[in-house]
């Protein structure tokens, strides 16, 4: 029987100072853990809860690593747009300067380029005024960058500027990227502590319950699938067609097809279907297209990439191109009911950067102050080469050498039976 453990996050040093939460607040976190399994087992094969290992809570420590009036903060956010990153650089901000009394806090611009020299984005200094009325919009306010940039040169930059506590607010890639500033941090000997906030809008991190912009994504999509189902309904045999975000997990498409069971098909990267054949794609849309004249299609950007001859290669940040799968949709459903003499429309929606750039909803809202706020506890106390996240409806410190893993649909799971249920769609759409 395996023992169990609790995962930690790395810390600096002792911490030896008083925190100023203590009368604001009535409750302090100094060791508390959540058992860090999610899935579920038969009892036959539970040998014991005691082999589960824990995760250490987020959460406001007693005593800290950091004197607060001495701490200068830095803030960059990297990848690509989601809803609450303002909210998450007004939480950072608010928590360090309102809540700890930190000396300032700077955000560095256009992603990593902002704490690399040659690229000349100076930092500005974020406050509680300039920052009070960024979460009411989409975006990023310290602007956005992809792109591989020199890990000393950053480090630099943060010793230029007095940085002891980087937040790192991104996507697999950032979180890399603050793994590598940690490593360099480290062989230097530097105090520097790196937490980061989880970006991505995909909600594929395992481990991590929901990351942050997820809900309001799927809330998006809401009227987009009431909008391609009249479109699809006004139409003989009308089609609407909608492409999702979901690079390698369709948690969006299915959670949308969920919440708007208007949806026929959704189609997703952890579930491959072919496009003809007898089993195919096409043939069961002609099926419900005879039967229902109409329909609704939802693809996560990921799926079907079986379906193309050759992947293109890497972007500039080491993301695998997908083909376009919505485009080739579009196309081959046109094609086969052209060749088949029957009519059909296809009204093709591809939503992503309106999504992306949109403002958090309320619940996202909350959870960006939340993690931004745990974040700031975290690294005052000390705490580095970690994430905030939810797990188990609690937040906790997930040390960054375990963020990687992918969270996937399992085919299996009576999540996805869900979809295939509510959707009324072939359990496999594949001839083998
Ligand atoms: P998204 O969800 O939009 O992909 P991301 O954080 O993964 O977000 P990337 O463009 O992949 O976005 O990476 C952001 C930054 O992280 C880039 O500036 C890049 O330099 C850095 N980065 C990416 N991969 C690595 C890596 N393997 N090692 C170090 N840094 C990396
Ligand atoms: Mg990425």
């Amino acid at each position: 029987m395996a023992e169990a453990k609790i995962i930690r996050a790395d810390t600096l040093g002792e911490p030896n100072y008083d925190s100023p939460l203590k009368g604001q607040i009535n409750r302090f976190y100094n060791g508390e853990a959540v058992a860090c399994n999610d899935r579920t087992k038969d009892f036959a094969d539970l040998e014991s809860i005691d082999d589960i290992d824990y995760f250490e809570l987020a959460g406001p420590r007693e005593k800290l690593f950091f004197n607060p009036k001495n701490v200068t903060v830095g803030i960059v956010t990297c990848g690509g747009l989601c809803p609450g990153l303002n909210d998450v650089i007004r939480a950072l901000t608010f928590c360090s300067l309102q809540s700890y009394g930190v000396k300032r806090v700077l955000g560095f611009k256009y992603g990593y380029e902002g704490l690399v020299a040659k690229y000349y984005h100076y930092p500005i200094e974020l406050t509680t005024d300039n920052t009070d009325e960024i979460h009411e919009k989409g975006g990023t306010i310290l602007k956005s960058s992809r792109g591989a940039q020199d890990t000393d040169e950053i480090i630099n930059t943060l010793i230029h500027y007095g940085v002891d506590i980087l937040f790192t607010i991104g996507g697999d890639g950032t979180q890399r990227g603050a793994r590598d500033i940690v490593e360099g941090v480290k062989k230097r000997n530097l105090p520097i502590a790196v937490v980061g906030i989880p970006k991505t809008i995909d909600n594929d991190i395992d481990l991590i319950q929901r990351s942050f912009g997820f809900e309001t994504a799927v809330e998006a999509t809401w009227d987009i699938i009431t909008n391609a189902h009249s479109e699809a309904k006004a139409y003989r045999n009308g089609v609407g067609l909608v492409n999702l975000m979901g690079r390698e997990s369709g948690w969006i498409a299915a959670s949308a097809s969920l919440a708007n069971s208007n949806v026929n098909f959704c189609l997703v990267p952890e579930v491959p279907f072919d496009l003809h054949g007898p089993n195919g794609f096409l043939q069961h849309l002609k099926t419900r297209l005879q039967n229902k004249e109409h329909a609704v299609v939802v693809v996560a950007e990921g799926a079907g990439q079986n379906l193309f001859d050759a992947l293109l290669g890497t972007n500039k940040s080491g993301n695998k191109n997908l083909n376009d799968i919505g485009i080739l949709l579009k196309n081959e459903i046109n094609a086969y009911f052209k060749a088949e003499n029957m009519e059909a429309n296809v009204k093709y929606f591809d939503p992503s950067y309106n999504i992306r750039s949109r403002r958090a909803n309320a619940n996202d809202s909350m959870y960006c102050l939340r993690l931004g706020n745990n974040a700031v506890h975290a690294a005052m106390a000390g705490k580095t080469n970690m994430i905030v996240g939810l797990h188990h409806d609690r937040l906790i410190h997930l040390p960054i050498p375990m963020v990687g893993a992918r969270k996937t649909i399992d085919p299996q799971s009576w999540f996805w039976q869900t979809v295939v249920q509510a959707t009324h769609q072939p359990a496999q759409m594949a001839n083998s």
